[in-house]
Protein backbone atom coordinates (compact mmCIF):
# COMPACT_ATOMS: atom_id res chain seq x y z
CA UNK A 1 0.00 0.00 0.00
CA UNK A 2 1.56 3.61 -1.53
CA UNK A 3 0.38 5.29 1.19
CA UNK A 4 1.94 3.40 4.01
CA UNK A 5 4.92 5.29 3.78
CA UNK A 6 4.23 7.97 6.16
CA UNK A 7 2.53 6.34 9.01
CA UNK A 8 4.13 2.95 7.92
CA UNK A 9 4.02 0.80 12.17
CA UNK A 10 4.61 4.04 14.04
CA UNK A 11 4.17 1.73 17.06
CA UNK A 12 0.55 3.31 17.74
CA UNK A 13 2.50 6.84 17.93
CA UNK A 14 1.30 9.55 15.20
CA UNK A 15 2.47 12.38 13.57
CA UNK A 16 1.92 15.17 15.46
CA UNK A 17 -0.14 18.15 13.46
CA UNK A 18 1.72 21.65 13.04
CA UNK A 19 -0.27 24.70 12.36
CA UNK A 20 1.33 28.21 11.25
CA UNK A 21 -0.46 31.44 12.58
CA UNK A 22 0.60 35.16 12.36
CA UNK A 23 0.24 38.56 11.31
CA UNK A 24 -0.76 39.05 7.62
CA UNK A 25 2.42 39.32 5.62
CA UNK A 26 4.91 38.28 8.36
CA UNK A 27 5.68 35.08 6.25
CA UNK A 28 3.16 31.91 6.91
CA UNK A 29 2.69 30.95 3.32
CA UNK A 30 6.54 31.76 2.23
CA UNK A 31 7.49 29.40 5.19
CA UNK A 32 5.08 26.54 4.78
CA UNK A 33 6.23 27.06 0.92
CA UNK A 34 10.20 26.76 1.85
CA UNK A 35 9.41 24.03 4.13
CA UNK A 36 7.49 22.21 1.55
CA UNK A 37 10.79 23.21 -0.78
CA UNK A 38 13.73 22.05 1.66
CA UNK A 39 11.89 19.01 2.44
CA UNK A 40 11.59 18.22 -1.39
CA UNK A 41 15.18 19.28 -2.02
CA UNK A 42 16.87 17.75 0.72
CA UNK A 43 14.57 14.74 1.00
CA UNK A 44 14.67 11.50 -1.38
CA UNK A 45 12.78 11.75 -4.33
CA UNK A 46 8.97 11.79 -3.18
CA UNK A 47 10.29 11.16 0.63
CA UNK A 48 7.40 13.70 1.48
CA UNK A 49 4.20 13.15 1.17
CA UNK A 50 1.66 15.70 0.20
CA UNK A 51 -2.13 14.87 1.53
CA UNK A 52 -5.55 16.92 0.90
CA UNK A 53 -4.68 20.18 2.72
CA UNK A 54 -1.18 19.09 4.83
CA UNK A 55 2.13 17.96 4.02
CA UNK A 56 3.82 15.89 6.02
CA UNK A 57 7.45 15.63 6.74
CA UNK A 58 8.72 11.82 7.30
CA UNK A 59 11.21 11.88 10.37
CA UNK A 60 14.10 10.90 7.89
CA UNK A 61 13.38 13.88 6.44
CA UNK A 62 13.25 16.57 8.42
CA UNK A 63 16.28 14.75 10.03
CA UNK A 64 18.16 15.57 6.84
CA UNK A 65 16.87 18.96 6.70
CA UNK A 66 18.19 19.19 9.78
CA UNK A 67 21.51 18.51 8.90
CA UNK A 68 23.41 16.18 12.49
CA UNK A 69 20.88 18.16 14.89
CA UNK A 70 18.13 15.28 14.62
CA UNK A 71 19.34 11.53 15.12
CA UNK A 72 16.65 9.55 14.01
CA UNK A 73 17.21 6.59 15.94
CA UNK A 74 16.63 8.70 18.72
CA UNK A 75 13.21 9.52 17.67
CA UNK A 76 10.19 7.54 17.35
CA UNK A 77 7.30 9.86 16.01
CA UNK A 78 7.16 9.49 12.37
CA UNK A 79 7.55 13.01 11.38
CA UNK A 80 5.32 16.44 11.23
CA UNK A 81 2.09 16.95 9.62
CA UNK A 82 2.22 20.32 8.52
CA UNK A 83 -1.47 22.02 7.92
CA UNK A 84 -1.21 23.70 4.52
CA UNK A 85 -4.10 26.48 4.79
CA UNK A 86 -2.20 29.19 7.66
CA UNK A 87 -3.37 31.79 9.98
CA UNK A 88 -5.82 31.43 12.72
CA UNK A 89 -9.03 31.32 10.82
CA UNK A 90 -8.22 27.90 9.87
CA UNK A 91 -7.06 27.47 12.88
CA UNK A 92 -9.93 28.13 14.92
CA UNK A 93 -11.56 26.03 12.23
CA UNK A 94 -9.58 23.00 13.14
CA UNK A 95 -10.74 21.50 16.48
CA UNK A 96 -10.94 17.61 17.81
CA UNK A 97 -12.80 17.05 20.80
CA UNK A 98 -13.48 19.88 22.73
CA UNK A 99 -9.45 21.47 21.92
CA UNK A 100 -7.33 22.53 18.91
CA UNK A 101 -6.88 20.03 16.42
CA UNK A 102 -3.26 21.11 16.07
CA UNK A 103 -0.76 19.70 18.55
CA UNK A 104 1.96 22.02 18.11
CA UNK A 105 2.23 25.98 16.23
CA UNK A 106 4.48 28.12 14.86
CA UNK A 107 4.11 31.81 15.61
CA UNK A 108 5.11 33.82 12.84
CA UNK A 109 6.70 37.21 13.51
CA UNK A 110 8.30 39.51 11.04
CA UNK A 111 11.38 40.87 12.95
CA UNK A 112 11.06 44.35 11.06
CA UNK A 113 7.39 44.47 12.45
CA UNK A 114 7.62 43.21 15.55
CA UNK A 115 4.42 42.27 17.19
CA UNK A 116 1.11 43.28 15.18
CA UNK A 117 -2.80 42.93 16.47
CA UNK A 118 -3.06 39.58 14.94
CA UNK A 119 0.24 37.78 16.33
CA UNK A 120 -1.77 39.25 20.36
CA UNK A 121 -4.74 37.81 18.86
CA UNK A 122 -2.77 33.80 17.71
CA UNK A 123 -1.23 34.12 21.16
CA UNK A 124 -4.41 34.69 22.97
CA UNK A 125 -6.32 31.80 20.87
CA UNK A 126 -3.31 29.10 21.40
CA UNK A 127 -3.19 30.38 25.45
CA UNK A 128 -6.84 29.51 25.42
CA UNK A 129 -7.42 26.69 23.74
CA UNK A 130 -3.80 25.79 25.20
CA UNK A 131 -1.39 24.26 22.22
CA UNK A 132 2.20 24.83 22.93
CA UNK A 133 3.87 26.80 20.11
CA UNK A 134 7.40 27.93 18.83
CA UNK A 135 8.13 31.38 17.74
CA UNK A 136 9.72 32.12 14.21
CA UNK A 137 11.80 35.16 14.15
CA UNK A 138 11.09 35.76 10.28
CA UNK A 139 13.19 37.58 7.44
CA UNK A 140 16.17 37.50 9.63
CA UNK A 141 17.94 37.89 6.20
CA UNK A 142 16.52 41.81 6.26
CA UNK A 143 18.34 42.82 9.15
CA UNK A 144 20.78 45.37 8.14
CA UNK A 145 24.19 43.48 8.45
CA UNK A 146 22.79 40.48 8.31
CA UNK A 147 24.94 38.49 6.53
CA UNK A 148 25.59 34.41 7.17
CA UNK A 149 28.21 32.48 6.02
CA UNK A 150 27.56 28.53 5.78
CA UNK A 151 29.79 28.11 8.39
CA UNK A 152 28.46 30.53 11.06
CA UNK A 153 25.67 29.28 12.99
CA UNK A 154 22.63 30.70 12.84
CA UNK A 155 22.49 31.27 16.54
CA UNK A 156 25.40 32.89 16.31
CA UNK A 157 24.95 35.35 14.19
CA UNK A 158 21.50 35.81 14.99
CA UNK A 159 23.11 37.31 18.48
CA UNK A 160 25.76 38.88 16.86
CA UNK A 161 22.78 41.15 14.82
CA UNK A 162 19.57 41.02 16.14
CA UNK A 163 19.71 41.46 19.57
CA UNK A 164 17.09 44.70 19.46
CA UNK A 165 15.18 42.16 17.48
CA UNK A 166 15.23 39.58 20.25
CA UNK A 167 14.82 41.65 23.45
CA UNK A 168 11.48 43.20 21.80
CA UNK A 169 10.29 40.08 21.57
CA UNK A 170 11.15 38.76 24.93
CA UNK A 171 9.00 41.93 26.39
CA UNK A 172 6.14 41.49 24.53
CA UNK A 173 6.28 38.05 25.02
CA UNK A 174 6.58 38.03 28.60
CA UNK A 175 3.57 40.58 28.28
CA UNK A 176 1.27 38.36 26.51
CA UNK A 177 2.08 35.09 28.33
CA UNK A 178 4.10 36.21 31.39
CA UNK A 179 0.83 37.84 32.03
CA UNK A 180 -0.86 35.18 31.01
CA UNK A 181 -0.03 31.74 32.63
CA UNK A 182 1.97 33.51 35.22
CA UNK A 183 4.65 31.23 34.32
CA UNK A 184 8.30 32.03 34.20
CA UNK A 185 9.51 31.97 30.70
CA UNK A 186 12.94 32.71 28.83
CA UNK A 187 12.57 33.23 24.75
CA UNK A 188 16.04 31.75 24.18
CA UNK A 189 17.00 29.44 21.89
CA UNK A 190 15.44 26.29 21.99
CA UNK A 191 18.25 24.73 23.36
CA UNK A 192 17.62 26.44 26.33
CA UNK A 193 13.97 25.34 26.56
CA UNK A 194 13.56 23.39 29.68
CA UNK A 195 10.49 23.72 30.26
CA UNK A 196 8.37 23.25 27.58
CA UNK A 197 4.84 24.34 29.63
CA UNK A 198 6.13 27.72 30.49
CA UNK A 199 9.11 28.93 28.12
CA UNK A 200 8.82 29.81 24.69
CA UNK A 201 11.42 29.08 22.10
CA UNK A 202 11.88 31.49 19.58
CA UNK A 203 13.50 30.34 16.22
CA UNK A 204 15.28 33.33 13.87
CA UNK A 205 14.77 31.77 10.32
CA UNK A 206 14.16 33.40 6.90
CA UNK A 207 11.56 32.08 4.53
CA UNK A 208 13.39 33.58 1.54
CA UNK A 209 16.94 32.18 2.58
CA UNK A 210 16.15 29.28 4.24
CA UNK A 211 18.02 30.12 7.06
CA UNK A 212 16.71 28.91 10.41
CA UNK A 213 14.70 26.16 8.83
CA UNK A 214 16.47 23.30 9.94
CA UNK A 215 16.20 24.61 13.41
CA UNK A 216 12.69 24.93 13.50
CA UNK A 217 12.03 21.76 12.28
CA UNK A 218 14.26 20.27 14.84
CA UNK A 219 12.88 22.45 17.44
CA UNK A 220 9.14 21.42 16.65
CA UNK A 221 10.57 17.82 16.23
CA UNK A 222 12.45 18.06 19.85
CA UNK A 223 9.27 19.43 21.48
CA UNK A 224 7.03 16.93 20.36
CA UNK A 225 9.16 13.69 21.26
CA UNK A 226 9.81 14.98 24.84
CA UNK A 227 6.69 16.62 25.25
CA UNK A 228 4.05 15.61 23.56
CA UNK A 229 5.06 11.61 22.81
CA UNK A 230 1.96 10.86 25.03
CA UNK A 231 -0.31 12.85 23.35
CA UNK A 232 -0.01 11.42 19.89
CA UNK A 233 -0.42 7.71 21.70
CA UNK A 234 -3.23 6.63 19.39
CA UNK A 235 -5.06 3.61 18.76
CA UNK A 236 -4.20 3.74 15.00
CA UNK A 237 -6.26 0.42 14.42
CA UNK A 238 -9.27 2.04 16.04
CA UNK A 239 -11.91 3.75 14.08
CA UNK A 240 -11.01 6.76 12.54
CA UNK A 241 -11.57 10.42 13.97
CA UNK A 242 -11.41 13.51 12.18
CA UNK A 243 -12.46 17.47 10.98
CA UNK A 244 -14.09 18.36 8.27
CA UNK A 245 -11.19 21.28 6.78
CA UNK A 246 -13.55 21.83 3.80
CA UNK A 247 -16.61 20.59 2.32
CA UNK A 248 -15.62 20.91 -1.63
CA UNK A 249 -17.93 20.07 -4.97
CA UNK A 250 -15.30 17.58 -6.71
CA UNK A 251 -16.12 17.03 -10.25
CA UNK A 252 -16.85 13.55 -10.77
CA UNK A 253 -17.24 12.38 -6.97
CA UNK A 254 -20.14 15.31 -6.49
CA UNK A 255 -19.81 16.82 -3.00
CA UNK A 256 -16.48 15.57 -1.29
CA UNK A 257 -15.14 16.50 2.31
CA UNK A 258 -11.47 17.26 3.00
CA UNK A 259 -10.54 16.16 6.29
CA UNK A 260 -8.15 16.10 8.75
CA UNK A 261 -7.76 12.67 10.40
CA UNK A 262 -6.34 12.77 13.70
CA UNK A 263 -7.03 9.47 15.20
CA UNK A 264 -7.41 5.35 13.77
CA UNK A 265 -8.14 4.29 10.45
CA UNK A 266 -10.57 4.67 8.10
CA UNK A 267 -11.17 2.42 5.15
CA UNK A 268 -12.99 2.08 1.91
CA UNK A 269 -16.69 1.60 2.59
CA UNK A 270 -16.90 2.64 6.89
CA UNK A 271 -19.87 3.51 7.94
CA UNK A 272 -19.40 7.13 8.83
CA UNK A 273 -21.29 9.87 10.78
CA UNK A 274 -20.59 13.58 9.97
CA UNK A 275 -21.91 17.13 11.39
CA UNK A 276 -24.13 18.38 8.91
CA UNK A 277 -26.18 21.91 9.29
CA UNK A 278 -29.13 19.90 10.15
CA UNK A 279 -28.79 16.09 11.63
CA UNK A 280 -25.67 14.14 11.57
CA UNK A 281 -25.30 12.82 8.39
CA UNK A 282 -25.07 8.94 8.55
CA UNK A 283 -23.40 7.40 5.04
CA UNK A 284 -20.75 5.38 3.95
CA UNK A 285 -17.28 5.89 2.86
CA UNK A 286 -17.87 5.73 -1.47
CA UNK A 287 -13.45 6.64 -1.97
CA UNK A 288 -10.47 7.57 -0.39
CA UNK A 289 -8.93 9.74 -2.20
CA UNK A 290 -5.20 11.36 -1.77
CA UNK A 291 -3.15 14.07 -3.89
CA UNK A 292 -1.62 12.39 -7.12
CA UNK A 293 1.73 13.03 -7.73
CA UNK A 294 2.24 16.14 -9.50
CA UNK A 295 4.40 13.87 -11.98
CA UNK A 296 1.50 12.12 -12.58
CA UNK A 297 -1.23 14.47 -13.54
CA UNK A 298 -1.37 13.82 -17.37
CA UNK A 299 -4.95 13.54 -17.25
CA UNK A 300 -7.69 15.05 -15.66
CA UNK A 301 -7.24 12.53 -12.74
CA UNK A 302 -6.24 14.83 -9.89
CA UNK A 303 -6.76 11.89 -6.96
CA UNK A 304 -5.97 8.23 -6.55
CA UNK A 305 -7.61 6.21 -4.85
CA UNK A 306 -6.45 4.32 -1.78
CA UNK A 307 -8.31 1.60 0.49
CA UNK A 308 -7.66 3.22 4.14
CA UNK A 309 -6.05 5.95 5.74
CA UNK A 310 -4.34 6.43 9.10
CA UNK A 311 -3.94 9.38 11.35
CA UNK A 312 -2.39 11.74 10.90
CA UNK A 313 -3.24 12.41 7.64
CA UNK A 314 -4.84 14.68 5.62
CA UNK A 315 -7.41 12.95 2.70
CA UNK A 316 -10.41 13.73 0.78
CA UNK A 317 -13.48 11.22 1.56
CA UNK A 318 -16.57 11.17 -1.43
CA UNK A 319 -19.40 9.59 0.09
CA UNK A 320 -23.02 9.93 -0.82
CA UNK A 321 -25.18 12.35 0.93
CA UNK A 322 -22.81 15.02 1.70
CA UNK A 323 -24.00 18.26 1.02
CA UNK A 324 -25.13 19.60 3.94
CA UNK A 325 -21.64 18.73 5.53
CA UNK A 326 -19.98 21.66 7.55
CA UNK A 327 -16.40 22.83 7.68
CA UNK A 328 -15.35 22.50 10.98
CA UNK A 329 -17.89 19.20 11.90
CA UNK A 330 -16.32 15.92 13.27
CA UNK A 331 -16.39 12.93 11.33
CA UNK A 332 -16.52 9.38 12.63
CA UNK A 333 -16.04 6.14 11.98
CA UNK A 334 -18.85 3.82 13.21
CA UNK A 335 -16.88 0.71 13.59
CA UNK A 336 -18.18 -2.15 15.95
CA UNK A 337 -19.98 0.82 18.16
CA UNK A 338 -23.87 1.36 17.38
CA UNK A 339 -24.74 4.28 15.22
CA UNK A 340 -26.99 5.87 17.41
CA UNK A 341 -24.11 6.22 19.89
CA UNK A 342 -21.63 7.79 17.37
CA UNK A 343 -24.49 10.13 16.19
CA UNK A 344 -24.86 11.19 19.72
CA UNK A 345 -21.40 11.97 20.14
CA UNK A 346 -21.00 14.26 16.97
CA UNK A 347 -24.35 15.60 18.72
CA UNK A 348 -22.61 16.68 21.67
CA UNK A 349 -19.46 17.99 19.68
CA UNK A 350 -21.50 20.27 17.34
CA UNK A 351 -23.31 21.27 20.59
CA UNK A 352 -20.20 23.54 21.50
CA UNK A 353 -20.34 25.27 19.37
CA UNK A 354 -23.73 26.15 19.65
CA UNK A 355 -24.79 29.82 19.63
CA UNK A 356 -26.96 32.01 21.96
CA UNK A 357 -29.53 33.23 19.89
CA UNK A 358 -32.79 35.87 21.11
CA UNK A 359 -35.97 35.48 19.41
CA UNK A 360 -35.07 39.11 18.27
CA UNK A 361 -32.02 39.80 16.32
CA UNK A 362 -29.99 39.60 13.59
CA UNK A 363 -29.01 36.72 11.42
CA UNK A 364 -25.63 35.69 10.90
CA UNK A 365 -23.74 33.59 8.66
CA UNK A 366 -20.28 31.83 8.02
CA UNK A 367 -18.17 29.47 6.08
CA UNK A 368 -17.21 27.09 9.40
CA UNK A 369 -18.38 26.24 12.50
CA UNK A 370 -15.12 27.87 14.14
CA UNK A 371 -15.86 31.02 12.32
CA UNK A 372 -19.48 30.88 13.02
CA UNK A 373 -18.09 30.49 17.02
CA UNK A 374 -15.99 33.60 16.89
CA UNK A 375 -18.32 35.85 14.92
CA UNK A 376 -21.32 35.10 17.47
CA UNK A 377 -18.28 35.57 20.27
CA UNK A 378 -17.91 39.17 18.43
CA UNK A 379 -21.38 39.84 18.03
CA UNK A 380 -22.07 39.07 22.10
CA UNK A 381 -19.33 41.13 22.64
CA UNK A 382 -20.57 44.19 21.13
CA UNK A 383 -24.24 43.22 22.65
CA UNK A 384 -25.97 42.81 19.10
CA UNK A 385 -28.39 40.38 19.51
CA UNK A 386 -28.43 37.19 17.02
CA UNK A 387 -31.63 35.45 16.02
CA UNK A 388 -30.02 32.95 13.92
CA UNK A 389 -26.02 31.50 13.15
CA UNK A 390 -25.70 29.28 10.43
CA UNK A 391 -23.13 27.77 8.29
CA UNK A 392 -23.61 28.57 5.11
CA UNK A 393 -23.75 30.91 2.01
CA UNK A 394 -26.19 33.43 2.15
CA UNK A 395 -29.93 32.16 0.94
CA UNK A 396 -32.96 33.54 0.23
CA UNK A 397 -34.31 31.81 3.50
CA UNK A 398 -32.26 33.71 5.66
CA UNK A 399 -33.43 36.51 3.80
CA UNK A 400 -36.96 35.05 4.92
CA UNK A 401 -36.06 34.70 8.42
CA UNK A 402 -34.23 38.21 8.63
CA UNK A 403 -37.43 39.91 7.45
CA UNK A 404 -39.15 38.52 10.93
CA UNK A 405 -37.56 40.92 13.07
CA UNK A 406 -39.99 43.13 14.82
CA UNK A 407 -36.85 45.80 14.74
CA UNK A 408 -36.10 47.28 11.64
CA UNK A 409 -32.16 47.29 12.26
CA UNK A 410 -32.59 43.78 12.81
CA UNK A 411 -33.32 43.37 9.43
CA UNK A 412 -29.82 42.24 8.86
CA UNK A 413 -27.93 39.65 7.64
CA UNK A 414 -24.00 39.55 8.26
CA UNK A 415 -22.06 36.84 6.44
CA UNK A 416 -18.35 36.09 7.41
CA UNK A 417 -16.47 34.74 4.39
CA UNK A 418 -19.37 33.39 2.74
CA UNK A 419 -21.41 34.40 -0.24
CA UNK A 420 -24.50 35.94 -1.25
CA UNK A 421 -26.44 33.40 -3.75
CA UNK A 422 -27.66 35.62 -6.46
CA UNK A 423 -31.83 35.05 -5.92
CA UNK A 424 -30.94 36.23 -1.71
CA UNK A 425 -29.32 39.13 -2.99
CA UNK A 426 -32.81 39.58 -5.19
CA UNK A 427 -34.69 38.51 -2.26
CA UNK A 428 -33.21 41.08 0.08
CA UNK A 429 -33.41 43.89 -2.38
CA UNK A 430 -37.19 43.28 -2.98
CA UNK A 431 -37.69 42.99 0.93
CA UNK A 432 -35.16 45.85 2.37
CA UNK A 433 -33.29 43.51 4.29
CA UNK A 434 -29.61 44.60 4.28
CA UNK A 435 -26.51 42.43 4.12
CA UNK A 436 -23.14 42.63 4.99
CA UNK A 437 -20.76 40.71 4.33
CA UNK A 438 -16.66 40.76 4.83
CA UNK A 439 -13.63 38.30 5.89
CA UNK A 440 -13.07 40.22 8.80
CA UNK A 441 -14.97 39.68 11.89
CA UNK A 442 -14.47 43.25 13.21
CA UNK A 443 -15.04 45.06 9.85
CA UNK A 444 -18.66 43.05 10.01
CA UNK A 445 -19.42 44.39 13.48
CA UNK A 446 -17.84 47.51 12.43
CA UNK A 447 -19.82 47.98 9.52
CA UNK A 448 -23.32 47.20 11.07
CA UNK A 449 -22.81 49.17 14.28
CA UNK A 450 -21.92 52.13 11.96
CA UNK A 451 -25.09 51.99 10.06
CA UNK A 452 -27.14 51.76 13.77
CA UNK A 453 -25.42 55.11 14.15
CA UNK A 454 -26.17 56.51 10.86
CA UNK A 455 -29.82 55.60 11.54
CA UNK A 456 -30.25 57.10 14.98
CA UNK A 457 -28.90 59.76 13.57
CA UNK A 458 -31.40 60.03 10.95
CA UNK A 459 -34.32 59.54 12.75
CA UNK A 460 -33.19 62.03 15.85
P1 LIG B 1 1.55 35.66 5.06
O1 LIG B 1 0.49 36.67 4.80
O2 LIG B 1 1.89 35.63 6.53
O3 LIG B 1 1.26 34.29 4.52
O4 LIG B 1 2.89 36.21 4.35
P2 LIG B 1 3.57 35.77 2.99
O5 LIG B 1 4.23 34.46 3.11
O6 LIG B 1 2.60 35.94 1.88
O7 LIG B 1 4.74 36.85 2.89
C1 LIG B 1 4.47 38.25 2.80
C2 LIG B 1 5.59 38.91 2.05
O8 LIG B 1 6.81 38.83 2.77
C3 LIG B 1 5.88 38.29 0.69
O9 LIG B 1 6.18 39.33 -0.21
C4 LIG B 1 7.10 37.42 0.93
O10 LIG B 1 7.89 37.27 -0.20
C5 LIG B 1 7.83 38.21 1.99
N1 LIG B 1 8.64 37.34 2.88
C6 LIG B 1 8.19 36.29 3.59
N2 LIG B 1 9.19 35.74 4.31
C7 LIG B 1 10.31 36.48 4.03
C8 LIG B 1 11.67 36.42 4.48
O11 LIG B 1 12.09 35.57 5.26
N3 LIG B 1 12.51 37.37 3.98
C9 LIG B 1 12.11 38.32 3.12
N4 LIG B 1 13.01 39.20 2.70
N5 LIG B 1 10.84 38.41 2.69
C10 LIG B 1 9.94 37.51 3.13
Amino acid sequence: MSDADTTEDPGELRTPIVAVLGHVDHGKTSLLDKIRGSAVIEGEAGAITQHIGATAVPLEVVSEVAGNLVDPTEFDLPGLLFIDTPGHHSFSTLRSRGGALADIAILVVDVNDGFQPQTEEAIRILKDTGTPFVVAANKIDTIPGWNPTADAPVKQTYEDQSDRVRSQLDEKLYELIGELSGAGFSSDLYWRVQNFQSNIGVIPVSAETGEGVPDLLTVLMGLAQRYMKSEMEVDIDGPGAGTVLEVVEERGFGTTLDVILYDGTIEQGDQIVVGGTNDPIVTEVRALLKPRELSEIRTEKRFDDVPEMQAAAGLKIAAPDLDDAMAGAPVRVVGDKDVADVVADVEAELAEFAVETADEGVVVKADTLGSLEALANAMAEAEIPVMAAEVGDIAPRDVSMATTADEDKHRTILGFNVDVLDDAADKAEEEEVRLFDSDVIYQLVEDYEEFVEAREREQK
